[in-house]
C-alpha cells in the first residue's frame, strides 16, 4: 500500500512541476505556438530558442506518453501487477517492461511524428461519422449560399454585390489552419475532427474585411441550403432509444455484477467413483475468481440438499484473488436422473449466497 501512495505523491510532484513549467513557457512565450510559428521556427538555422523548444516539447511528448502507457498497461493487467513491475527486480519482469516501452514509443511516435494522420488513416470516428450523418446532421460546415461565388475583390462592400461574389474572399486561411489539411469548402469529409480551428480562422477574416461572421460554422446541410433551424428528427430520437436501451443494459450489467466468478468443472479423465455407502461421487477443478478488492472467505454448498461436498485439501482461500482447489461431490443412487445429472452449486460467503455455479454430475445408467 506504500508503494502506492509514494507513486501518488510523486505523480503529484511531477504533475505540480509540469504545470509550473507549462505556466511559465506561457508568460515567457517560450513555445511552439499555432503551424505558422512552427514552420517558421522548423526553418530556421538551429540557435538556443530552437533547441530549448525543440527538446522541451520532445521531453513533454515522452514523459506524457510514458504516463498514458502506464495507465493504459494498468487498464490491461491491473494497478497491482503493474506497481510490482515498478517497483520489483526488472529482469523479472522482462515482458512488462518491453510493454511498457513499446506502448510509450507508439504513443511517442504518434504525438511527435503521425499526429493527424492518426486521426485520418486509424481512428475509426471520421468512419463512423459518414455513417451517421443525414441532412439534418449539426457538423462544421461552409455556407456555400453565402460565400460563392468566392473570389476577391476590392473597395466596398456594394463593389463586391456588383461583380456578383460572395462573402468567400478566398484567402486559404480555413484551409492553412486545418490540422488535417482539409478544404471544407468543398463539403464535409470524413478526415474533419470538428476542431473549429476553420470557423475562428474565418470569423477573423470576416471580421477584418468588414463582414458579418459565421460563413464557417456548426450548421446542417438543410441549415444551409433551406435556411431550417434545428430539428428534433426521427434518427435523434431512434439513437437516443438506442443509448437509452444501451445505458440502461451496461447499467443493469454493472448493479447485478457479482464478487465473484466461479467455474466448477469436471476433473477430466476422471469417472464417477462409487462409494462405499453406494453413494456415487465426481471429482471437480474449482477456481473462483475475486472481482472485488478485499478479501473474504469463499464456501461451497448444493443447492439440493440431497448430496454432500468434500473438498480436497484445505478449501479454498484467496492468493492475489483467485481461488483454486478440487472437490468430491457425493449423491445418493437414486437421486441421479441418469448418465448426466445436472447440479446447482451455491458459492457462499459469510452466510449469504453471491453465486450460482451449474454443472454436470456422472453416473451409471439406470
Ligand atoms: S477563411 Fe473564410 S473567407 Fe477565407 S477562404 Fe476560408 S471560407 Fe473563404
Ligand atoms: S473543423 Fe478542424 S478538421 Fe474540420 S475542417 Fe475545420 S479545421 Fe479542418
Amino acid at each position: 500500500m506504500s508503494a502506492i501512495y509514494i507513486l501518488i505523491g510523486a505523480s503529484f510532484i511531477v504533475a505540480l512541476g509540469f504545470l509550473g513549467a507549462f505556466l511559465w513557457a506561457v508568460k515567457s512565450n517560450q513555445y511552439e505556438d499555432d503551424w505558422k510559428h512552427q514552420k517558421k521556427l522548423d526553418d530556421q538555422p538551429w540557435n538556443k530558442e530552437k533547441i530549448f523548444k525543440k527538446t522541451s516539447k520532445h521531453i513533454l511528448f515522452f514523459v506524457i506518453s510514458f504516463a498514458i502507457s502506464h495507465t493504459f498497461l494498468a487498464y490491461i493487467i491491473g494497478s497491482d501487477e503493474l506497481l510490482k513491475i515498478q517497483f520489483d527486480n526488472p529482469s523479472n519482469h522482462v515482458a512488462g517492461l518491453s510493454a511498457m516501452l513499446i506502448f510509450t514509443t507508439v504513443f511517442y511516435l504518434v504525438f511527435s511524428r503521425f499526429r493527424e494522420q492518426v486521426c485520418i488513416a486509424v481512428c475509426p470516428y471520421g468512419r463512423l461519422q459518414g455513417v451517421l450523418l443525414d441532412r439534418n446532421s449539426v457538423v462544421v460546415t461552409y455556407d456555400y449560399k453565402g460565400g460563392e461565388k468566392r473570389g476577391k475583390w476590392q473597395g466596398k462592400r456594394e463593389v463586391r454585390e456588383e461583380v456578383g461574389k460572395g462573402d468567400c474572399i478566398d484567402c486559404h486561411q480555413c484551409v492553412d489552419v486545418c490540422p488535417t489539411g482539409i478544404d471544407i469548402r468543398n463539403g464535409t469529409q470524413l478526415e474533419c475532427i470538428n476542431c473549429t480551428a476553420c470557423i475562428d480562422a474565418c470569423n477573423t477574416v470576416m471580421e477584418k474585411t468588414g463582414l458579418e461572421p459565421g460563413l464557417m460554422r456548426y450548421d446542417s446541410e438543410e441549415g444551409i441550403a433551406n435556411g431550417v433551424g434545428f430539428k428534433f428528427t426521427a434518427r435523434i430520437k431512434a439513437y437516443i432509444g438506442v443509448l437509452t436501451i444501451l445505458v440502461v443494459v451496461v447499467l443493469g450489467l454493472l448493479l447485478s455484477r457479482s464478487d465473484v466468478e466461479t467455474s466448477i468443472l469436471r476433473t477430466p479423465g476422471i469417472m464417477y467413483q462409487t462409494r462405499e455407502d453406494g453413494r456415487i461421487s465426481n471429482l471437480y477443478n474449482v477456481k473462483v475468481i475475486n472481482k472485488t478488492t478485499t478479501e473474504f472467505p469463499v464456501e461451497l454448498r448444493l443447492k439440493e440438499s440431497n448430496g454432500e461436498i468434500q473438498m480436497v485439501g484445505e478449501g479454498l482461500t484467496f492468493n492475489d484473488g483467485v481461488a483454486q482447489g478440487a472437490m468430491f461431490i457425493l449423491l445418493e443412487k437414486e437421486n441421479l436422473s441418469g448418465v448426466k445429472t445436472n447440479v446447482e452449486i451455491e458459492v457462499v460467503s459469510n452466510g449469504e449466497v453471491i453465486e450460482v455455479v451449474k454443472t454436470n454430475f456422472m453416473g451409471p445408467t439406470k
